[in-house]
């Protein structure tokens, strides 16, 4: 089958499942992104996210984590919600409103990868989200997907910012992209304006130990041992406000997947309409049952109520 074809095949699988974009390009070595989180990891922008220092090998050529692979395929999942979450509330991320994107997505990554191997049998493929050294942004920046924005967000043109990133590295041979979508910032820096802790140090560069999603995220260690403390404006779990502000933000409808929306939690709530003291008195089991299959598991209780009770200065 030739690959163009193929092209097509997938174009339209991926849409009937509910990816929003997908592009695809040959493996190649991420150099430049290489080298600029190179110095990000020298000035220690990464904190204790060690991970990011590791395997820089394989992160700048993809090559080795499938013997043999050809292709690069990146596709966009659509998270955008219907109605955000009341200033009221202890504030997360929409990304994280349901379930966690990481099963989401892989799976709906497998169904493809299963669709490639329909027309190429012999095909292999490796489907990744997130968790993978891969520089997601540029792959999907190179696959014609967006824009990288000042921000650091792959920025879709139609689709806005509320995107996850899936990718699918694959041995077979399929049609590339060769254009490259115009960076769309302009003269705009709202991103730079906003942001509330100064996390965007400059331009396309964030130092994670600052900002409020690594803080509320990542960082294992409680507010009190942090090194930057700041008004983290009520976000108790992620933090999107150079999202927010971005006047790309009004693109994108909001998404289908039943598995992005809130769902059902205590006292006839949902996991976006918990008060600061239905959250504080949780207790542990009750934190597992309810959101065993949501983000929110990455942060764990403890240090969601850490973040309740530090989350305005
Ligand atoms: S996520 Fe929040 S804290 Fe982090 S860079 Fe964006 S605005 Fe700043
Ligand atoms: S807020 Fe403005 S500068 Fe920042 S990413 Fe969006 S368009 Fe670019």
């Amino acid at each position: 089958m030739s690959p163009d074809k193929l092209h097509t095949i997938i174009k339209d699988f991926s849409t009937e499942i509910g990816f929003v974009a997908y592009g695809a390009i040959a493996v190649k070595e991420f150099l430049k992104e290489t080298e600029f989180l190179t110095r990000s990891i020298e000035h220690s922008y990464n904190g204790s996210m060690k991970y990011l220092a590791r395997n820089i090998n394989i992160r700048q050529n993809p090559q080795f984590l499938l013997e043999g692979a050809k292709s690069m395929m990146v596709f966009l999942a659509p998270y955008k919600p219907l109605v955000s979450q009341s200033k009221e509330f202890p504030l997360i991320s929409s990304y994280a409103y349901g379930r966690d994107y990481h099963q989401v997505i892989k799976d709906k990554l497998h169904k493809v990868g299963e669709k490639l191997k329909e027309s190429i049998p012999v095909a292999k493929y490796r489907a990744f989200t997130d968790s993978a050294p891969i520089f997601e942004r540029a792959a999907a920046e190179a696959a014609g997907l967006g824009f990288i924005g000042r921000n650091t967000f792959l920025i879709n043109k139609d689709h806005g910012l509320h995107t996850l990133i899936g990718v699918i590295i694959t041995d077979a041979v399929l049609h590339y992209n060769n254009e490259v979508v115009k960076n769309g910032c302009g003269t705009c820096t709202r991103c730079l304006d906003n942001c509330p802790t100064g996390a965007l140090v400059e331009q396309f560069s964030l130092d994670s130990r600052r900002c409020i999603s690594y803080q509320t995220i990542e960082d294992k260690s409680m507010f009190e041992e942090q090194l930057f403390k700041t008004d983290r404006k009520g976000r108790v779990f992620g933090c999107e406000i150079c999202l927010e502000v971005c006047p790309w933000s009004i693109k994108g409808e909001s998404s289908k997947w039943d598995e992005f929306k809130p769902f059902a939690t205590l006292n006839g709530k949902t996991s976006i309409s918990l008060t600061s003291q239905e959250w504080l008195n949780m207790q542990e089991a009750e934190f597992n049952a309810i959101f065993k299959h949501s983000p929110l598991k990455r942060a764990g209780l403890i240090k969601i109520k850490d973040n309740i009770v530090n989350s305005q200065l």
